[in-house]
């Protein structure tokens, strides 16, 4: 091993990680190698490997009819009484009741909210509307990390050809009755444990109509100071099965994020454009942990997320955008090839073409892949300690080597430090190198060549999110 050898021989200190991984803790500023390892795998938690092994396509596919079963979840249909068993509002109680049958099971451990307000009339909203976000809180469970939140969410509203057409049958099977089901079998598989930091279980109304309800709730967290340090939309993660069709992957879901935050000022841009931060966003970040997540709890031949450097496809938007514009880390899931047949399209048949989005398009194993995925990152953070906070790299001289400073991650759970590089033109991390509980760190590698982060780490092996440093003089 490379690690702390040339300054700092005596205290080498070696955790064996159940992975087989041997890494080297250094002390406080400790000067490290210029190769660092290869990025260390976490112990899998088997808390975790337990709750990704109750997730269920069945659960999954019988959400998805249901959802389809009001015949329309169009957000112009809240004029409809619930009591019908049609429109959105009979959606909107059926998935709160969903919540509350998941809470039950675990002893009321889930605070079940609605988010309920008038939409005023705008692009695609004729006339002020009720809209209502329905989630659930699973509260975390340490006080000094209770505050910190990980959400997860998808929108329960449909739409067919016309986009204000709230009467005809709108069955958004995929878009996105699947994304809604990610969240709700989330909720289920998550509620029967406990996790230090907070997650939230969302379901939106009003995404086809213009992110109405993402923005609203978006919004509220923003005006009273929630700490969300992650959200995870799941739109369109169905895995649509077209018969015939051999265009699909089935092992595949796309993972789309913004490199550069949507609310970076004029100053932040002009120092990204300096020091080629454009794909080095927060949202970025939580993309490649995704990534590095799912390699550690699901077999990569069986399913892994692709990881997309643009913050969605072309032409279209989604809910991560309403908590980017809030400067939350966000980013979207979407199954590897839509099918446009089976989107926003009547129910009909022409030419011997099915067109509608149907439950018989979904592969419910898909999307139950897609929510072991969320399931396992939503996990892996609210059990990890807090990230480091003001991580900087100092840039005082002209010097080859780089010293990163950075303030202790708050919540007591951290036990050390690992900093990350890789080449500003690699994709994602190539190096780590692990340290004790020190907030500084001196590393052998030119701070002009390389990308750095900093993460926090317990002793389980559970890592936060990454913090790329800001340069201080
Ligand atoms: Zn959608």
């Amino acid at each position: 091993m490379k690690f702390c050898e040339v300054a700092m021989p005596k205290f080498k200190l070696f955790l064996a990680l159940a992975s087989g991984f041997w890494l080297t803790l250094c002390p406080a500023t400790a000067h490290a190698s210029s190769e660092g390892d290869s990025i260390p795998a976490a112990a899998p938690d088997p808390q975790i490997v337990a709750a990704l092994k109750a997730v269920s396509p069945q659960r999954i596919q019988q959400t998805i009819e249901k959802l389809v079963s009001f015949h329309s979840r169009h957000t112009l249909s809240s004029d409809v009484p619930a009591a019908t068993g049609k429109g959105i509002n009979a959606a909107a109680e059926w998935i709160g009741s969903e919540f509350e049958s998941y809470s039950k099971a675990c002893g009321g451990c889930l605070e079940i909210k609605t988010d309920e307000f008038t939409q005023e009339p705008g692009t695609r909203i004729p006339k002020p509307t009720k809209l209502t976000n329905v989630y659930a809180i699973l509260h975390g469970s340490d006080a000094a990390n209770a505050s910190r939140i990980f959400l997860v969410t998808g929108h329960y509203d449909s739409r067919n050809t016309e986009t204000n057409d709230a009467v005809g049958a709108s069955p958004g099977a995929n878009d996105d009755g699947s994304g809604t089901a990610v969240s709700l079998e989330c909720a289920r598989v998550l509620s029967k444990y406990k996790f230090p930091a907070t997650i939230i279980f969302l379901t939106v109304a009003g995404e086809e109509q213009g992110l109405y309800g993402s923005a609203h709730f978006a919004k509220m967290a923003k005006a009273q100071n929630w700490n969300i340090e992650a959200v995870l939309n799941n739109d369109i993660v169905g895995g649509d099965r077209t018969p015939g069709s051999t265009t699909q992957d089935p092992h595949t879901v796309r993972v789309f994020s913004e490199g550069i935050p949507a609310t970076a000022t004029e100053a932040e841009l002009k120092l990204i454009r300096a020091l080629g931060g454009e794909n080095a966003g927060a949202s970025r970040q939580l993309a490649r942990y995704i990534a590095g997540i799912s390699k550690e709890y699901l077999p990569a031949k069986e399913f892994h997320p692709l990881v997309v450097f643009r913050k969605d496809r072309y032409l279209r938007g989604g809910d991560h955008t309403s908590f980017n514009e809030q400067g939350f880390a966000a980013v979207r899931f979407t199954e590897y090839r839509e099918n446009y047949d089976h989107q926003h399209q009547n129910v009909r048949t022409e030419n011997g073409v099915e067109y509608g989005d149907l439950p018989k398009f979904v592969d419910f194993d898909y999307a139950a892949n897609v929510a072991r995925v969320n399931a396992a990152t939503l996990a892996s953070l609210a059990s990890a300690p807090a990230p480091p906070a003001k991580v900087r790299v100092l840039t005082k001289g002209l010097q080859n080597d780089s010293t990163l400073v950075w303030e202790a991650s708050p919540g007591g759970m951290a036990t050390g430090y690992l900093v990350l590089w890789r080449d500003t033109g690699a994709p994602d991390w190539e190096h780590a190198q692990a340290f004790g509980n020190v907030t500084q760190a001196t590393m052998p590698v030119s701070k002009d060549n390389v990308v750095f982060a900093v993460q926090t780490t317990d002793a389980k092996g559970h890592r936060s999110l990454p913090v790329v440093p800001a340069p201080e003089r």
